[in-house]
Order: structure tokens, then C-alpha cells, then sequence
């Protein structure tokens, strides 16, 4: 029988992202899969530890072929699943943060690009804090909400914050920065203040239906140019009714095929990494929603593997 992973049957073997090798050593990988299974910055319902086993489970259900772009990620880089950024302390969340930074360090050093799944939307912040060692890097957020507010519950770190954090931190560039889908009811009417004060591009559910896909793919490359580029995908950004296994669902989303136009369409960005967060099995009986995760995982994959081919072409 065939040794190639991706050419065996997929109900087989021991689940790991993509069914790809499982390699915790590092040695010869470009593209690393990592789990990062942490919820303790969740400001409601919990669950997304759970997320990397389930997205690693529906993950199977990917082939090799990007059909719509013919790219064949595993054929373009050597890709990885290299395990779990799993913090010692998971009851301590800045310790934690900090225990992921040092697994994302050691994936720096390695030279390898990161394509993550959580775990709750608080873990950016460390992965950012890794990759954004040179200076800031340009972001490219998939949400209905900006994840840049203040102090909660005696707290600066949480899944509603780490892109505030990471903008005061010097991790991102705010004028470099552009999130997409952002809706839902508020308590304050300017909780996303600091998105708009520091510049940030914001799109509104009801200015993403203005713009269409095109239109936001075009202020996307427009904004971010050739800086490195960072993408977030919280699954929260897709409307419930494709992703409702997430701790804060809002309704009137993006679909799903939405999503998948506006991945594809980062092809010519600079992108250096990328991570698929709040994932929540315990809300999702049916595993739908790994399945969306997983999906939009492979789909990051595909562009980051033809961002690097690209670079490595041209010898950078
Ligand atoms: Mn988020
Ligand atoms: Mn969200």
C-alpha cells in the first residue's frame, strides 16, 4: 500500500492535522501545523481546547488539490504537524501566553512557518509576540468582533483583546491592520475605540455586503502591500448557521464560501503565518464546525505554501 499519507484512506490512522507526519522534532519542515489547545482567556463559553483534537479529526476530510487554485500544498513545501503548543500552567493565563511564545520561538528559529488551530483567540498575542521579533507585521482579521478592548474583569489579556495588546506591544502595524465582519450588539457603544484610534481599517458587516469580496480583497492588498503578513480566522466571523460550535456566536455573518473567495484572494500577500481560533466541540455535536476550521485551516495553507514558493524562488 502507498506510503503517501494524503493517498490513504481517510477514515484510517492516527488523526494529525491534514493527515500529514507528525514531527515534534522540527528537523526539515517549512510549514509546521500546531495545535494550541488553551481556553483560559474565553470571556463566556469555554471549550476551544478541545478545537485542535476535532480540527486534527475533520482534517482527514481534506485532499491534496485546492481545486479552485490547482495549488498543491504538500507538493510545494514540506509540511508538518508538529504537535501541540500546549501551555504547563493552564490556569494561569500570562504564564500561559508565555509557555506558548516559547513553543512559537522554537518554530521561529526553526525557520518554519506556522499555520495554528486553538484554542481561544487570546493566543495571537503570544504567537505574534514570536513572529513579530523584527518590528510589526500587517494583519488580516477574520471576526465579528475586533478583539481590541480594554481592561474585563480586572484583566488587559483576553480573547476581546489581543489585538490591542499586540498593536501597544509594537507587534502590528494598526494602519496595516484590516478586520473583516465585525457586528453584534455591544454594551458600549465604542468598544472598538482603539481600532478606529489607532487606524485600523474596520469593515462592518453592513460595509461587507457594500464592498463584496472583491472589493475587500482589493483595500486588503491595497493596505498591506508587501509588508509580512499575519491572518487571524476566527470562526466567529462566519455567520452561526456554518459555524455555530463557537463560544460567541453572532448571526448575520459571512458564509462560508465567502471565506474560502477571501483566503484565496491573500494570493500575493507576504504572509508569514496564520491561525484558525475558537473552535468550540463541545458546541458543535455534529463536528460541522472542525470541519469549517479545518477547511479554512487547509485553505491558509494553500496560500502560505504558495507565499513561500514564491519567496524562495526568489531567493529571500
Ligand atoms: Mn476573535
Ligand atoms: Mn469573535
Amino acid at each position: 500500500m502507498t506510503q503517501d499519507p494524503q493517498q490513504l484512506p481517510r477514515y484510517s490512522g492516527i488523526a494529525t492535522f491534514m493527515r500529514c507526519p507528525y514531527q515534534p522534532q522540527l528537523d526539515n519542515v517549512e510549514i509546521g501545523l500546531i495545535g494550541v489547545p488553551f481556553d483560559g482567556g474565553v470571556t463566556n463559553r469555554t471549550g476551544t481546547r478541545h478545537g485542535p483534537r476535532e480540527i486534527r479529526n475533520q482534517s482527514s476530510l481534506m485532499r491534496s488539490v485546492n481545486q479552485s487554485t490547482g495549488i498543491d500544498p504538500f507538493a510545494l513545501c514540506k509540511v508538518a504537524d508538529v504537535g501541540d503548543a500546549l501551555p504547563e500552567s493552564p490556569f494561569e493565563l500570562e504564564k500561559s501566553h508565555r509557555s506558548i511564545e516559547a513553543f512559537f520561538n522554537d518554530i521561529v528559529s526553526a525557520g518554519i512557518l506556522p499555520i495554528s488551530a486553538g484554542g481561544d483567540h487570546s493566543i495571537s498575542l503570544p504567537i505574534l509576540r514570536a513572529l513579530a521579533k523584527d518590528g510589526p507585521v500587517a494583519l488580516v482579521h477574520f471576526d465579528a468582533h475586533c478583539d481590541t478592548g480594554g481592561h474585563y474583569l480586572g484583566s488587559k489579556f483576553h480573547h476581546g483583546s489581543p489585538f490591542r495588546v499586540a498593536a501597544e506591544e509594537g507587534l502590528i502595524d494598526p494602519k496595516k491592520t484590516i478586520q473583516i465582519g465585525i457586528r453584534g450588539s455591544v454594551n458600549h457603544k465604542d468598544i472598538w475605540k482603539f481600532s478606529h484610534d489607532s487606524g485600523m481599517r474596520v469593515i462592518y458587516m453592513d460595509e461587507f455586503y457594500k464592498l463584496g469580496v472583491e472589493g475587500i480583497l482589493a483595500e486588503v492588498h491595497k493596505l498591506v502591500g508587501d509588508t509580512p503578513a499575519y491572518v487571524t480566522f476566527d470562526v466567529d466571523g462566519l455567520d452561526p448557521a456554518f459555524a455555530v460550535g463557537t463560544g460567541t456566536p453572532e448571526v448575520g455573518g459571512f458564509t462560508t464560501f465567502e471565506a474560502l473567495q477571501m483566503i484565496r484572494g491573500l494570493s500575493g500577500l507576504h504572509i508569514i503565518g496564520g491561525d484558525v481560533v475558537e473552535v468550540s466541540p463541545p458546541f458543535d455535536p455534529s463536528g460541522a464546525t472542525a470541519l469549517v476550521g479545518a477547511t479554512m485551516m487547509y485553505e491558509l495553507l494553500c496560500v502560505a505554501a504558495e507565499s513561500l514558493t514564491q519567496r524562495k524562488r526568489r531567493g529571500d
